[in-house]
């Protein structure tokens, strides 16, 4: 069994590829995709552009006005959140948070530059400013914040763990002490998993690279959030399960990732996304997105800590 450790990062960095969409609206047959309805406003999630918004002078917002682009993190691999679809943009919901953002900056969504950023580089990436926001099924924990800042959540996921159809032995977490799982580097599920309940880890750089050793055999179990999981399922055509009906065991609350203290760009993403929550944008790219397979939860609190 191959197995490597969670420090292992070699081969991440040169994952972070840059690309400029291109406008294409992402598929409308793909799961992870915008909307299909006709669009009225800009992008693929026909967002309301803001006309000259007018910012602080110094501020991050009126630097990013300005420029009229922004680079946003996010994830290339997985369905339903951030999922690279035709015209090589990445669709799902964490792109279309990252779109109402730049929207209300005035940028439009062909002037977003989306950067993959696998889980281990996530804070390297803000830090060393290759993003000037990371939206990545990105959980809010301390370890991170003494790193970076976070906006939000703008969602609640939770661990769960993912078998093949056919396995009956895997009902939840106590069942994989001493078992092959796969997950990913830097990520909070491949910590939980092994220092919580014994998992032996098969840790590697992003999530779609779990899906053919479970196929062959190389693990008998894949774990992270159940939203991201529940994404390769439906995608699997009953190849794969939620173990114990999706039970999960974990809180992951989905944070927008900054540079640490810029407090007053924090503070007006978090009143970006409470107006979201209250006028119905964030329960409509929600359905536009993840809601055609996932229910449509209530919108979270925001956490101004
Ligand atoms: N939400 C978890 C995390 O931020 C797992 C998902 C991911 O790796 O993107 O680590």
């Amino acid at each position: 069994m191959r197995k490597r450790t969670l420090t292992t990062l070699a081969g991440t960095a040169g994952l972070l590829v840059a690309l400029t969409a291109c406008g294409a609206p992402g598929s409308a047959t793909d799961p992870g995709a915008g909307t299909d309805e006709e669009a009225t406003g800009d992008g693929p999630y026909s967002l309301e552009l803001a006309e000259n918004p007018e910012f602080e002078a110094g501020t991050t917002m009126a630097a990013l006005a300005e420029a009229g682009t922004i680079t946003i993190g996010t994830k290339f691999d997985q369905p339903l959140f951030g999922l690279l679809g035709t015209g090589d943009v990445p669709a799902g919901f964490d792109v279309a948070i990252g779109a109402l953002v730049a929207a209300e900056l005035g940028i439009p969504f062909d002037s977003i530059d989306f950067t993959e950023t696998p889980s281990a580089i996530r804070e390297t990436a803000i830090q060393n400013g290759e993003a000037d926001l990371v939206i990545a099924t990105y959980t809010i924990n301390d370890a991170r914040k003494e790193l970076i800042s976070f906006a939000g959540p703008y969602f609640e996921a939770g661990q769960a763990i993912m078998t093949l159809e056919g396995n009956t032995e895997i009902n939840g977490p106590e069942d994989v002490e001493g078992v092959a799982v796969c997950s990913v580097e830097g990520s909070t599920p491949a910590k939980t998993i092994v220092d919580e309940y014994g998992a032996d880890l098969f840790a590697t750089d992003v999530y779609s690279n779990c899906l053919d050793p479970l196929r062959n055999g190389q693990v008998e179990a894949v774990t992270t959030d159940n939203v991201i999981l529940s994404g390769f399922v439906d995608q699997s055509g009953g190849e794969f399960k939620l173990a114990g009906d999706g039970e999960t065991f974990t809180q992951e609350p989905y944070g927008i990732g900054l540079a640490k203290d810029d407090t007053v760009f924090r503070d007006w993403i978090n009143d970006v996304l409470e107006e979201a929550f209250e006028d119905g944008t964030w329960a409509r790219l929600f359905e536009e997105t993840a809601g055609k397979v996932l229910p449509t939860p209530e919108p979270p609190a925001v956490d101004r800590y």
